[in-house]
């Protein structure tokens, strides 16, 4: 369920990462995901939102952004 290194992939949609279309940090695929949580990594600002909203309906929001200061932004 959470991401492990051989299950790297978009927790909203499944994109791989490494596939085409995953953001990383500073677009650099050696830089990692750009988008993350606790659960585990996002494919786009899309993703990010969408794992956000649902996460916010579901109130299993973690009390502070899993260390991430992108698109977390509160
Ligand atoms: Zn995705």
């Amino acid at each position: 369920m959470l991401a492990r290194p051989e299950t790297r992939r978009c927790i909203e949609c499944g994109l791989p990462y490494n596939m085409p279309g995953f953001s990383y940090y500073h677009g650099d695929v050696e830089n990692g995901a750009a988008y993350w949580s606790d659960r585990g990594i996002l494919c786009s600002p899309a993703c990010s939102l969408t794992h956000f909203k649902r996460r916010e309906a579901e109130g299993t929001l973690p009390s502070a952004p899993a260390a991430s200061p992108l698109e977390f932004g509160r």
